[in-house]
């Protein structure tokens, strides 16, 4: 049987490449990035590797700045009481 890398989380799941979209939010901001991570089989933790890191922080920093004019906008965000 294949045993890849074991979950550092869980100690139980196997970790496969996946692509997944993460939802960040920064404040009262959102942004959904796609990149590749290790996904856990047992408990869902995500793992991304330092290029996915990057995307990721390149996109908080993005939302930080005001600087989403690269950004596809697709909807707002709202909050019920
Ligand atoms: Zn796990």
């Amino acid at each position: 049987m294949f045993q890849g890398v074991i979950c550092p989380r869980c100690g139980q799941g196997a970790l496969s490449p996946q692509i997944v979209t993460e939802t960040i939010v920064v404040s009262n901001n959102a942004v959904q990035v796609t990149v590749q991570a290790d996904v856990c089989s047992f408990c869902s933790e995500h793992w991304f590797d330092p290029q996915a890191t990057a995307k990721i922080d390149a996109v908080i920093k993005s939302l930080h700045d005001g600087n989403v004019a690269h950004l596809k906008h697709l909807g707002e965000l709202y909050q019920a009481s």
